[in-house]
């Protein structure tokens, strides 16, 4: 029987930094585990045979903080470009910015406001519905942009993500919209920002490149753990409701899809990703990774897209938590089992049941790890 201080369930980035940490700083030998056949997790990207062009299989990252720790730390094992991510989205033949700023409500309402006199004037489309108390998503929406921004931008689009009526969504799920009474395209204000200049698997290849990790791919954690002898800890960043055997049931998620596709054209669409808001339009969005590198110039007259599809989860593939009553109560029961489990210690976004950035998972795996050190876990 193999024997190992640490076993590592997942290579994503919150398996993948403890790993690293464990092996560099404390010399600890650690044997990580994936059932797919790459590292990376979520954030694996590769080299489009055909195109040449690196994607990012499970959906276009973004790297963005505002966290000095994770930036420092990052940047031990890679270099970013200066991408600066921004969102389109297509409305009836016409493309506009997203989140709504200056320019989409001048264009939308085909006017040419001064900021001061836009703030006005959405306000005046929103009390024109007189939600006081919105009762649910869209009620919500429409207190916050008017009901026409709502009608182009936010219902219909909703409704293809979620695959349920905006008007049976709690009010809860959003909080605020965004918007911004300037020209500011920038999607995200995080200080830092960017794509890793030799791409995202790059920088597992290096965290877990340390002698004393080894790395087993296409092996789950529910086959082999007889098989494995750990000295320490167990670190587990798969799905929680998995590990318990769905005593409470199954966590509910909602998931995504892509299409591939050559395109024999230099350039698609112009941007990295277009959004596409109206129902008759069967995908959310269209992804053309060649933008996330401007700085690489790709040769050749063709462009790799990837249509993005909204789907029912079968369990293949989890992407984004559904945080109703009913799963927030079964992640609850979990919790308490995750309590009594001594020689496990849980993480991620599968573990954890929450949307989390990549500089959230970063930050959550270096706290892990400093409490390791410090013997409290
Ligand atoms: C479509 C999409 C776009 C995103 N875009 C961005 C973005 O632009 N910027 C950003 O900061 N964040 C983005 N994120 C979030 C980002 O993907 C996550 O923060 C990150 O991947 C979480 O890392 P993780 O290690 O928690 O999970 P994961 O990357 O999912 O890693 C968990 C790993 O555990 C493995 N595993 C599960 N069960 C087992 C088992 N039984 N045995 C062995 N292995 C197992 C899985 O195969 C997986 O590889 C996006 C997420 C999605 C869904």
């Amino acid at each position: 029987m193999k024997s190992y201080d640490y076993l590592v369930v997942g290579a994503g980035f919150f398996g993948a930094v403890i790993a690293e940490r464990l092996a560099n700083e404390l010399g600890q030998r650690v044997l990580v585990i994936d059932k797919r056949d790459h590292i990376g997790g979520n954030c694996y990207s590769v080299v489009d045979k055909k195109t040449g062009i690196e994607f990012h299989k499970y959906g276009t990252h973004i790297f963005h903080t505002s966290d000095r720790k994770v930036w420092d730390y990052i940047n031990g094992f890679t270099e970013f470009n200066g991408y600066r991510h921004q969102v389109l989205t297509t409305y009836r033949n016409k493309t506009y910015q997203l989140p709504i700023n200056l320019e989409t409500i001048n264009a939308f309402y085909d006017i040419n406001l001064k900021p001061y006199e836009a703030e006005k004037f959405l306000k005046a489309e929103i009390a024109k519905s007189k939600i006081k108390n919105p009762k649910n998503l869209e009620e919500k929406a429409i207190s916050l942009v008017g009901r026409r921004l709502y009608e182009a931008f936010i219902k219909e689009y909703t409704i293809k993500q979620w695959k349920r009526d905006p008007k049976k969504i709690p009010a809860g799920i959003i909080a605020r919209l965004p918007v911004r009474y300037n020209y500011n395209e920038s999607y995200y204000r995080d200080i830092w920002q960017g794509i890793p200049l030799r791409g995202y698997s790059r920088i597992f290849e290096r965290m877990l490149n340390p002698e004393n990790i080894n790395v087993e791919l296409n092996t789950d954690y529910f086959q082999i753990k007889d098989l494995i002898k750990v000295k320490k800890k167990v670190i587990y960043s798969g799905p929680v409701d998995r590990f318990f055997d769905y005593t409470f049931g199954k966590l509910e998620w909602r998931t995504v899809s892509f299409q591939k596709e050559i395109i024999n054209v230099k350039d698609f669409q112009g941007t990295s990703v277009m959004n596409y808001s109206e129902l008759k339009v069967p995908y959310t969005r269209i992804h053309e990774p060649k933008h996330l590198h401007e700085e690489r110039n790709y040769a050749g007259n063709k462009s790799l897209i990837l249509r993005e599809f909204s789907c029912e989860d079968h369990g293949e593939d989890p992407y984004y938590p559904i945080p109703d009553k009913r799963n927030k109560n079964t992640y609850k029961c979990y919790k308490n089992l995750m309590k009594k489990e001594k020689k496990v210690i849980w993480g991620g976004r599968l573990a954890d049941y929450e949307y989390y950035n990549m500089d959230q998972v970063i930050s959550n795996a270096l706290s892990v790890f400093e409490k390791i050190q410090r013997n409290q876990l």
